[in-house]
């Protein structure tokens, strides 16, 4: 299988030494030059692993990275950081990136950290990726979505929303915080469709149980919680 690698890096001749490398390394690569192109990108394909800049044009590593762990945490993502970027660095780890190189770095050494950090995602076990909440579990690597043992089929932005519910559970979420985490900072419609989409998907899970999980919080957003927490 080959591996799919995004380079996100503004510097055109890194990244295309980068991709060259990967290449000859046999792995397919593809480049972005800016943060909101490299987030395109990413939404549109799968990837196995994400090659990250810190400093980027239109929209920083660090709030790309903050959009990928927003609705998942599987692709592995390394960063490429300068060194005078120590905060940004620990931030990024904090964020959720697995690794980072300084540059300039030596290309063995990256490599070894991409071999690294694919064989790492490779071994978590889609037992281990499961994320659940009262009766509803989601499997992060099958993206599958069980509601009372009864599977529900939802559409890529249902399930992003979900996930994205699930990942906050108790926290109440305002429809911004929503829009920007689900539909991306480049979606400039109103807030209307986060209800809209918030309503396909309790039809969803309440055709396999009617018990109320996404709850509304008047004039703020929305809750995942379970009904017997509400007494
Ligand atoms: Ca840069």
């Amino acid at each position: 299988m080959t591996h799919r690698i995004l380079i996100i890096e503004d510097e055109e001749n890194i990244a295309r030494v980068l991709q060259l490398e990967l290449q000859f390394e046999g792995y397919e690569a593809a480049m972005a030059h800016t943060g909101a192109e490299g987030l395109l990108q990413y939404r549109e394909q799968q990837w196995d692993l994400i090659l990250l800049d810190i400093m980027l044009p239109e929209m920083s590593g660090i709030d790309v990275l903050k959009r990928i762990r927003a609705t998942e945490s599987q692709t592995p993502v390394i960063m490429l950081t300068a060194k005078s970027e120590v905060e940004d660095k620990v931030k990024g780890l904090d964020l959720g990136a697995n690794d980072y190189v300084t540059k300039p770095f030596e290309i063995e050494e990256l490599l070894a950290r991409i071999r690294n950090a694919l064989r790492f995602s490779q071994k978590v076990s889609p037992k281990q990726v499961a994320l659940t909440f009262g009766h509803l579990s989601i499997n992060e690597q099958t993206r599958e979505v069980v509601y009372f043992d009864k599977e529900i089929q939802l559409t890529p932005r249902e399930y992003d929303l979900l996930f994205y519910l699930l990942k906050h559970p108790k926290q109440v979420l305002t429809r911004e915080q929503i829009l920007e985490a689900v539909w991306g900072y480049d979606y400039y419609g109103d807030t209307n469709v986060v209800d809209v989409y918030i309503r396909y998907v309790r039809q969803k899970l309440e055709a396999a149980n009617p018990t109320p999980l996404i709850q509304t919080v008047r004039g703020v957003g929305y809750v995942l919680k379970e009904h017997s927490y509400e007494t």
